[in-house]
């Protein structure tokens, strides 16, 4: 251990103390003594919101605008380490990079599938895993990304449901897949703003983003953010099971992406059968919230339809749906059911498909028919990872 040089930094003086060449302490230099100011164990800059870390860095001394540098240095320039960092000053660098530090998620491996859906699987601090899904399409780059590991909502059509519940994700570990996914396809150009493939993102992926609300709030305010990775939010969409009182709590809390609910069926009967969260909050409770959710102008709430062959996607489930949503800003996606192996549900023919898709449009919903994609790497919600955990057994 020694003591470094001391450093005058923000009209401060500073002793470095240095272990094995690992800087583990400040000590301020004041007239009264010393003041011995860090030794906690360092915090991922990632995993705070930019008003807390701009309230760290307060106590630490550093101007106002470092939050603001630091975050543009992250999320727009890629930085990982606080050495490249360059237009700050050299002691400074080391006092931050002993407070914080920058971990990024594990990108575990990636596949690409024959219709160009890319997926990515992720491996967390603990070992967990979990994925996300980039979408190409003719005028967009959509990412669908996971909030949680594993899921609690267990609806029966879904893999990661399947798999039960394992934790909540971290604000830094939701928004960061951006970032990885970001960095891979800059490939060997610089990440920067110009570079920047991901037109969209959707959270999507494994989880119910709802049942992790502080943390993904947090997270879609660095994804929206500026500095941030300044996504608008007209190109962010959050999608819930329909947990009520979480869908209220986040009107009223001013994040304004879009949003997304999975309806999935037109009776209670059907819904309690597929998605255990309609026993608590059935489709009357839910499409309540729907009609009072505050939208801003020009935007509509989504409505998803997985179409279960025999289950949910008749003649007269596509008419009362089209009454169901009477009244609410909607558009409707339809999604013919993606099976995995051994399922109890089948998609629909085509026909079936095309059939309840137009009788949503004869009664003027804007209704889309979004395929599954990349079904030869498995990127419905939970797949890949699925197949990982088992090919580990
Ligand atoms: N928990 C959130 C987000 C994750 S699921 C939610 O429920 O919305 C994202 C979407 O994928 C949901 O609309 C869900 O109904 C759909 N989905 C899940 N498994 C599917 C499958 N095997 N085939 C087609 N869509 C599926």
């Amino acid at each position: 251990m020694y003591i470094d040089r001391t450093h005058t930094y923000n009209e401060c003086r500073f002793l470095l103390v240095v272990i094995f060449g690992q800087p583990i302490a400040f000590l301020r230099i004041r007239a009264a003594g010393w003041e011995y100011l860090l030794t906690a164990p360092k915090i991922n800059i990632k995993s705070l919101a930019l008003d807390e870390l701009k309230a760290l860095l307060a106590e630490l001394g550093c101007k106002p605008f470092r939050a603001g540098q630091l975050f543009a240095w992250i999320y727009s320039r890629g930085a990982q380490s606080f050495d490249e960092m360059t237009d700050i000053a050299k002691t400074e660098r080391t006092l931050l990079a002993s407070r914080f530090d920058l971990a990024s998620l594990g990108l575990r491996r990636q596949e690409l599938s024959s219709d160009g859906t890319r997926k990515f699987l992720f491996e967390l601090e603990d070992g967990h895993t979990v994925e996300s899904v980039l979408i190409p399409e003719e005028d967009r780059q959509t990412l669908c990304i996971s909030s949680q590991v594993g899921c609690a909502q267990a609806c029966r059509f879904c893999i990661t449901g399947g798999g039960g519940f394992q934790r909540n994700l971290k604000a830094y570990e939701i928004a960061d897949q951006v970032v990885i996914v970001e960095k891979f396809l800059a490939g060997g150009r610089k990440y920067s703003p110009e570079t920047r493939s991901v037109t969209n993102i959707v959270l999507m992926g494994m989880g119910e983003p709802l049942a992790n609300f502080d943390e993904v709030v947090k997270a879609l305010a660095i994804i929206t953010g500026e500095p941030g990775l300044g996504f608008s939010t007209r190109r962010v969409t959050l999608s819930t099971a329909g947990l009520v009182p979480e869908i209220e709590k986040l009107g009223r809390s001013g994040v304004k992406v879009n949003l997304a609910v999975s309806l999935n069926a037109t009776t209670d009967e059907v819904r309690d059968r597929i998605m255990p969260v309609n026993k608590r909050y059935p489709i009357k409770a839910l499409l309540a919230a729907c009609r009072h959710y505050p939208l801003e102008p020009r935007r509509r709430i989504t409505f998803e339809y997985v179409l279960l062959h025999g289950m949910n996607d008749s003649t007269e489930d596509a008419l009362r749906l089209t009454k169901l949503l009477r009244g609410i800003k909607a558009k409707i996606n339809l999604i013919p059911y993606n099976p995995s192996p051994g399922s109890e549900f089948k998609r629909p023919p085509d026909a079936a498909v095309k059939r309840f898709q137009q009788i949503l449009q004869e009664h003027d919903y804007t209704a889309l028919i979004r395929e599954s994609r990349g079904r030869d790497i498995s990127a419905a919600c939970g797949q890949l990872r699925e197949r990982e955990t088992k090919a580990e057994k």
